[in-house]
């Protein structure tokens, strides 16, 4: 077959299937083009999903009358500056667009109309682009309001190419999509004023923001994400080099079940970059189960020589030329971050279990009323946050002084979180009420650890805190060169199928890396000489199976040290604080006072919280006395 050269109606055609995949992709390239052009308030209105109608209007520069027929020609753009011999910087781009793609496109594949009044100008001027036949400028009475802007209209998108009208999802969907665009888009942007309606409803609406950087960004996210976010997150601000990195990180336990409430955006621009979702991911591998996804809205700022943003044709990914120190950064940020906020559960959790004892549960008996209060925890949910964690220390500040034996983190590994600890002499009860735990008062069920704070109550899911511990102790330990041992004074037996016992005996080294020394025995039977001395008492036999079951689900391939958390939860497991075990007293404040010594103590190691507060203030509501 000859090769032939495509008529510029097919070319555009093949490019508007990159450049806007979807209508919101379409919706996307106009705010930019939008926000390129200054604008402080930027109107956005569809109709059936984007698919019908849609319309963004600005009160930005706005377009010459001569301009116009320019702007919807390919490759046309006032954003680039060819120098001598045609070059452009690529690497030198302050705006969102630059590839003078997307006007031509949309035009190529449905009904555009552009009106636009460039400031200053007495006129307005529209042009009209039917599936990418041109008409000519025409003059019309401007109505938008200021002194100028530009509306542009799309209908029918997609007329032109039904094979890709075939592929759009529902108009619920796209309406979504639509939505979420905006919205990251204004989180960018919290300087300017955004409205997005639907068929003449307000979707969405955000005010424009004085101090974008500081305040102002804390309202937009707000106005986006939800009242929630601001007291689940914490704030960051860290620069490596020419780098930096602000925004905010959710907490562990606020925690969401994909990955789409992670907003990533470099250079003000939104993205959906790889490198920084893994970053991410890294920074919160261990606090979430594998399912769960934290929230989070980062901002990753660099000189624009360091990025390329010219490597997706919608501009979703970047690459970054010292790709090493941005997710270095972003890790190390995150995880410090993390560590900092030590105990603090997520207030929704105290949120979602005031909302399950609230009166309307009341004709239930009270068992019921606690089990409706843990379906909630696990089951996040993101509203009625009417509860409250009391605000952390930014670093762990009871670190140091808390009783002997309850892992003082700063000097060297922590002994033990076996629960043997005395209280700290000279400690009275009426002073314990002032940590922020507070003074143990009742274990009820043998599992949970009712506490009196100053003003509140804490109720300890006691397994779940003890195994958080265990694990946070075994990585403080084996960073540390080991985990300390204690050995049985009469050496356990514990008889096994032979098959089982051949399997552990062959991870035997890598076990007494963590603490447990085991030696064949003969047939099924299996020595234990030596376990975790952090575990206190164990239960050899029950600990051994289940390490077994362990091992036999991770396979060959993966060392015990990788797979720390499965292998730390069978031995806390079967450690002395297992649920169902009555504790004492002070064994029951040695937990507390580790647990706000010991970072990410406010979520067992699936990201649920290990407890919950709640406020005198909010009982008293619930009883009417407020
Ligand atoms: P790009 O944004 O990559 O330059 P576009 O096809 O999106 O390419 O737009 C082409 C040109 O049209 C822009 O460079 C800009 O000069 C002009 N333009 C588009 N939309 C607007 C707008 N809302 N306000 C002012 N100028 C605009
Ligand atoms: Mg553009």
């Amino acid at each position: 077959m000859p090769i032939r050269r495509l008529p510029p109606e097919a070319v555009n055609r093949i490019a508007a299937g990159e450049v806007i995949e979807r209508p919101a992709a379409a919706a996307k390239e106009l705010i930019e083009n939008a926000l390129d052009a200054g604008a402080r308030r930027i109107v956005v209105a569809i109709e059936r999903g984007g698919l019908a109608s849609l319309r963004v209007e600005d009160d930005g520069a706005g377009i010459a009358k001569d301009d116009l027929p320019i702007a919807i020609e390919r490759h046309a753009t006032s954003k680039l500056v060819a120098g001598e011999g045609g070059d452009v910087d690529l690497l030198n781009i302050a705006t969102l667009g630059f590839r003078g793609e997307a006007l031509p496109s949309i035009g190529a594949v449905a009904r555009l109309t552009i009106v636009s009044r460039a400031q200053g100008a007495g006129e307005a001027w529209r042009i009209d682009v039917e599936g990418g036949a041109v008409r000519p400028v025409s003059p019309i009475a401007w109505t938008g309001g200021g002194a100028g802007g530009t509306k542009v209209d799309v209908r029918d998108l997609f007329f032109a190419t039904p094979a890709r009208l075939k592929f759009m999802k529902s108009e619920r969907a796209e309406t979504m999509a639509i939505t979420d665009m905006v919205k990251r888009l204004a989180m960018a942007r919290p300087d300017v004023a955004f409205a997005l309606e639907s068929e003449g409803r307000v979707l969405f609406r955000a005010s424009a923001e004085a101090d974008p950087e500081g305040e102002g960004r804390r309202r937009r996210l707000a106005a986006v994400l939800g009242a929630e976010f601001a007291p689940n997150s914490i704030a960051l601000d860290q620069t490596r080099g020419a780098v930096r990195l602000t925004g905010f990180a959710g907490l562990p336990t606020f925690h969401r079940g994909t990955r789409e409430h992670q907003h990533l955006f470099v250079n003000g621009r939104p993205v959906k970059d790889k490198l920084i979702v893994g970053a991410v991911r890294a920074a919160y591998q261990d606090l979430l189960a594998r399912d769960r996804h934290p929230v989070v809205a980062l901002f990753v700022d660099l000189p624009s020589e360091e990025v390329d943003q010219n490597v997706h044709p919608a501009k979703t990914e970047v690459r970054f030329r010292d790709a090493q120190l941005v997710r270095g950064l972003i890790v190390g940020a995150l995880s410090h971050a993390l560590a900092g906020a030590g105990h603090r559960a997520s207030t929704t959790t105290a949120g979602a279990a005031l909302g399950a004892i609230r009166p309307h549960f009341a004709p239930q008996p009270p068992l019921r009323a606690w089990q409706a209060a843990e379906t909630a925890l696990t089951d996040f949910q993101f509203d009625a946050p009417s509860g409250r964690v009391f605000s952390a220390p930014s670093s762990p500040v009871y670190g140091g002084g808390v009783g002997d034996g309850g892992g003082a983190e700063a000097g060297g590994p922590p002994q033990s979180a076996a629960l043997t600890a005395p209280p700290r002499a000279g400690e009275h009860d009426s002073d314990a009420v002032f940590f922020p735990l507070g003074a143990a008062r009742a274990q009820v069920h043998e599992t949970y650890i009712v506490s009196q704070t100053e003003d509140g109550i804490v109720i300890v899911d006691q397994h779940a805190a003890h195994e958080r511990l265990v694990y946070e102790r075994m990585k403080a330990h084996l960073a540390a060169g080991g985990v300390p041992r204690q050995a049985l004074l009469i050496p356990e037996v514990v008889e096994l199928d032979p098959a089982e016992a051949e399997q552990l005996l062959a991870r035997a080294g890598e076990l007494s890396e963590l603490g447990l020394v085991i030696e064949g025995f003969g047939g099924g039977a299996v020595l234990v000489r030596e376990t975790p001395a952090l575990l206190g008492q164990i239960d050899a036999k029950g600990m051994l199976k289940d390490l077994v079951d362990d091992i036999a689900e991770l396979g060959e391939a993966h060392a015990l040290k990788e797979q720390l958390e499965a292998v730390c939860s069978s031995m806390a497991c079967r450690g002395s604080v297992r649920a169902g075990r009555r504790l004492t007293a002070e064994e029951m404040n040695a937990l507390l006072r580790q647990m706000e010594a010991t970072p990410f103590s406010g979520q067992c190691n699936h990201g649920r919280p290990t407890y919950v507060e709640l406020k005198l203030a909010d009982i008293e509501r619930l009883f009417g006395r407020r």
